[in-house]
């Protein structure tokens, strides 16, 4: 299996382009290049159109290859099309949602720490998919209230008043609660 040379310039492309984005070049964005890309191929996607609102990203790691795969398929938090699981590994998960087509890609390249920044985008544009990267298809549930679209669940929490949205509250002895005021919240209010 050989890399064609559209492949290298659309990883040329969008490495650059992540790179504005994320605020620097590394390691983390030519593998999150190369693993979005290839990921978006195996889809059919084309990720030069920027409405690709068939495509859910599910991603493991809040770290460089986060924001590679947010430059290249356009998906975001907001547009509710990327979801962030808290595993700590470097992978992600592209669903297409009108087939329930899903491939999960991490990568099993290790570079030696020598290289150049252009030595390892060198390595990596010219590196076959199947070389460098873990493709496993998959399949993912998602829940209702994670999709995009109008939110279907809104609550009111009975403690803080606040509006908690997507089936978010928790219901007990027939009251609305928002997780924090639940559960204990990761802020502290201060006076
Ligand atoms: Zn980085
Ligand atoms: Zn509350």
């Amino acid at each position: 299996m050989t890399v064609s040379a559209k492949e290298i310039e659309d990883f040329y492309y969008f490495a650059r382009k992540v790179e504005e984005f994320h605020g620097h070049i590394c390691v983390g964005i030519a593998t999150g290049t190369k693993s979005a890309l290839a990921a978006m191929r195996k889809l059919g996607f084309n990720p030069y159109e920027k409405k690709n609102k068939d495509l859910i990203v599910y991603v493991e790691t809040a770290r460089c290859m986060t924001d590679a795969v947010q430059g290249v398929t356009g998906c975001t938090l907001g547009k509710r099309s990327l979801k962030y699981i808290d595993y700590g590994r470097f992978a992600a998960t592209f669903i297409k949602l009108s087939t329930g087509e899903a491939y999960r890609v991490t990568t099993t390249k290790d570079f030696d720490k020598n290289l150049t920044i252009d030595e390892v985008l060198k390595l990596v544009s010219e590196t076959p998919d199947d070389e460098m990267l873990k493709i496993q298809k998959v399949e993912v549930d998602i829940p209702e209230n994670d999709l995009p679209g109008p939110p279907k669940d809104k609550a009111e929490c009975s403690v803080c008043g606040e509006r908690v949205m997507d089936g978010r509250a928790v219901f007990k002895d027939g009251k609305a609660y928002c997780k924090s005021c639940l559960y204990g919240a990761y802020y502290k209010v201060k006076d």
